[in-house]
């Protein structure tokens, strides 16, 4: 049985970026950048002014001065006049440097009276101003390929005139539920049945990596009714289903898959929740079972199918960072496997700090709702005190 970490490196090895495509840049937050974008032109464009002020050149400046105003250039205009020795030319920001002018003083520094300008403080050569090229060069890479697009890139690409964007593909995942114990949201729950919110839960997972849910809908447990639901799951990207995946009689879903020609990678991860989770491959796409718990299968979604989807789009950095946390109180474990346990983090001191977010079974979906982050307790430990370090994977 692979250790998660392991069984995670066989979900990566499998999978790869899909295609790319050109999207507005006004509409690409989220998404990956699929090529080098280079600077067509410099930032800044042209010397320009960093404050509401004066130009002026600062060999004027060397002791108290008193300089006579010869022209203005508000934001958006052009630098027709030069300053010339013994002058100054008003001057708002981000309008281009005059000739002649190698410093700004900002108004608060200066006094105005009768077409002149008094200057008490010391004015250095350079001062406030934004010098072309100074943030970017032309022909400069910018952005790598692989770039997340957060507001920053944006910002950048919008800069440089990019109004339209290469990014990778986002994956169209087709997410499946399995159980003849299962009703749609909206229809009336009676004993004995139950909502499948696996559905909802996993597309609105999807959602979250930048990826797109397909909703399939429920498997009933017969082997027609799967075969329908996966044939149609198998025309995505990726297909996830949830339950039907343990060894009972009724979990079809991996003999269906086998029927399939989904050719099997693992079967069982050595963790806790989320042992019996399978991972197979067919034609190039990654089929994912997840257990039907809706526990287990947001964990196993957040341990194996987002950094598998994040890939997939191009991403290079798929996984969480593992921090540490200290531990609030004692925690007890049994020896043989990984637990993620659902911890609530508090801040202190700039410090972690993790508290078990409630009963750990995992029937218990309010602890899921409760916790900001799993820890990630090794296998052969069984016992972590109060004030232990623990390395736990931040949710969200
Ligand atoms: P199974 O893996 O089929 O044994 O299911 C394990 C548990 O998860 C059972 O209690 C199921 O009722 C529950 N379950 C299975 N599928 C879903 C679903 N789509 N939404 C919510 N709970 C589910
Ligand atoms: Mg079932």
């Amino acid at each position: 049985m692979p250790t998660y970490e392991e069984a995670r490196s066989i979900v990566l090895e499998n999978v790869a970026p899909l295609g790319a495509e050109r999207v507005e840049t006004g509409r690409a937050l989220g998404r990956t950048l699929a090529e080098d974008v280079a600077a067509p032109w410099s930032l800044p464009f042209c010397d320009n002014s960093a404050m509401d002020g004066y130009a002026v050149r600062a060999d004027d400046c060397r002791g108290p001065a008193r300089l006579k105003i010869t022209g203005y250039i508000p934001a958006g205009g052009i630098a027709s006049v030069g300053v010339e020795p013994g002058c100054a030319v008003k001057i708002m920001t981000g309008a281009p440097i005059p000739a002649g002018c190698d410093a700004v003083i900002p108004f608060e520094e200066t006094e105005e009276a009768e077409g002149h300008v008094a200057v008490k403080g010391k004015v250095a050569v350079r001062q406030h101003i934004r010098f072309r090229a100074e943030d970017v060069r032309e022909g400069d890479v910018v952005l790598p390929g692989g770039s997340p697009l957060r507001p920053a890139e944006i910002s950048m690409l919008a800069s440089l005139g990019k109004a339209f964007v290469p990014v990778y593909r986002q994956v169209r995942v087709a997410v499946l539920s399995t159980g003849d114990e299962l009703i749609e949201l909206g229809e009336t729950l009676s004993p004995g049945m139950i909502i499948n919110s696996n559905c909802v839960a996993i597309a609105a997972a999807v959602r979250e990596t930048g990826a797109e849910p397909v909703l399939l809908g429920i498997a009933r447990d017969d082997l027609a009714s799967h075969a329908e639901k996966i044939t149609e799951g198998l025309k995505a990207d990726a297909l996830v289903t949830t339950a039907g995946v343990s060894a009972g009689d009724r979990d079809l879903v991996r003999e269906v898959l086998a029927q399939m020609g989904v050719v099997s990678r693992f079967w069982r991860v050595d963790i806790k929740p989320g042992g019996p989770t399978a991972f197979g491959m067919k034609d190039g796409k990654p089929v994912f079972s997840l257990p039907g718990n809706p526990v287990s299968a947001l964990i196993t979604f957040e341990v194996f199918v987002r950094p598998a989807l994040l890939r997939m789009m191009g991403r290079k950095r798929v996984l969480r960072p593992l921090v540490k946390a200290t531990l609030a109180g004692e925690v007890r474990k049994k020896p043989g496997k990984v637990h993620f346990l659902r911890v609530g983090i508090e801040v202190r001191g700039g410090e972690y700090y993790a508290t078990s977010a409630g009963d750990q079974n995992t029937g218990i979906l309010r602890t899921m709702v409760l916790a900001d982050a799993l820890a990630v307790l090794p296998a052969d430990k069984i016992s972590f005190a109060a004030g232990e370090k623990v390395d736990v994977l931040l949710l969200g």
